[in-house]
């Protein structure tokens, strides 16, 4: 700044002043709106009420862009954390097979014998085409529970459908609304209803701001953590492009938990654990990883899993990092 004209330098500093002055306010008025939303308690999900409370308030979505840029100027905004589906102030890995297959209760038993205590698998399989792997269904999820119940691991399972919600709720710690279902509404109302917390993954081409619109179904009715599991890209090999550069402006902009999943964000097993470990020193909350006993043989899915022992020298070198 030594070499630039004391009147333009002045004027910067005036401008920088002012900025932070501003960002001061966004982040006063984003308490208060904070306050009303948490007002919102348990009601029934109730439209009118809703835009009552925070539609109402362009302030609140409008300007999404314009806090952000602020928030470049001031470089320091900091929405204050929201409570999350993970324990706060830690990295949290959830680990396990894409699906509910034959292999499930090896697979939990490695991962268990190796720290992880939580545990990932789909019963419902959103697959691309019919003919593939499906999952198995409400039998397989109590079978996850129970697996999980065996070594004392909390359960994170997808629940693709309204259809199962009330049952499936019962017998997971934490509802996982995959990327196809970011933005259905429908799920996402009943799902602010069943006192579970929810682990929303971002929409393979939702922008930042439709992901947490998709949040805003949720928020004061269940704890949220958003999820970035890979945009779509224009390269096929890799499978999706992992955006941490977006996660990380979600959690900046939201104060949403948030952690990455680098399987299915790029599809490539050997790209996972440097992943992970990018995620952790940027400062997120976690990461959600496909592991399997054997991946070779797992039924959807195997380019992307992890063998147990690939699992083993990630955590070592989590461990490392603290
Ligand atoms: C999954 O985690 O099992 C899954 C299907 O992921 P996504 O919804 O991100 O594709
Ligand atoms: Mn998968």
């Amino acid at each position: 700044m030594e070499d630039l004209p004391r009147e333009i330098a002045e004027t910067r500093r005036e401008l920088d002043a002012l900025d932070e002055r501003l960002a001061e306010l966004v982040r006063e008025r984003d308490e208060i709106v904070r306050r009303l939303i948490r007002h919102k308690g348990r009601a029934p999900y109730d439209p009118h009420r809703e835009y009552q409370i925070a539609g109402a308030d362009e302030a609140l979505w409008l300007p999404l862009l314009r806090r952000m840029r602020i928030s470049e100027g001031a470089r320091a905004i900091a929405i204050p954390p929201e409570p999350g589906a993970f324990p706060a102030d830690e990295f949290t890995l959830i680990a396990g097979p894409c699906s509910v297959d034959e292999h499930l209760e090896a697979t939990l038993a490695g991962l268990s014998d190796a720290g992880v205590r939580w545990a990932r698998a789909g019963a419902w399989k959103p697959r691309t085409f019919p003919w593939s792997f499906q999952g198995s269904g409400m039998a397989g999820l109590r079978r996850l529970r129970s697996a999980a119940d065996t070594h004392g691991m909390k359960v994170v399972s997808e629940i693709v459908s309204e259809r199962d919600a009330e049952e499936a709720c019962a017998l997971v710690d934490v509802v996982q609304v995959g990327a196809r279902n970011c933005q259905n509404f429908a799920l996402l109302k009943l799902l602010a209803g069943q006192e579970k917390p929810v682990l929303l993954k971002r929409g393979p081409a939702a922008t930042i701001e439709e992901w947490l619109g998709a949040a805003e179904y949720l928020h004061g009715r269940v704890p949220v953590t958003l999820c970035e599991r890979g945009v779509r890209g224009f390269d096929p090999c890799l499978r999706n492009t992992l955006d941490l550069a977006g996660a990380l402006l979600a959690r900046r902009l939201s104060g949403y938990q948030t952690i990455v999943d680098p399987s299915h964000g790029t599809g490539v097993a050997g790209l996972v654990a440097p992943l992970v470990l990018a995620a952790c020193a940027a400062g997120l909350d976690g990461a959600i990883v496909e592991v399997h006993a054997r991946p070779e043989e797992s039924r959807s899915d195997p380019d992307q899993a992890l063998a147990i022992p690939e699992l083993r020298e990630l955590l070592a070198r989590l461990a490392a990092t603290d």
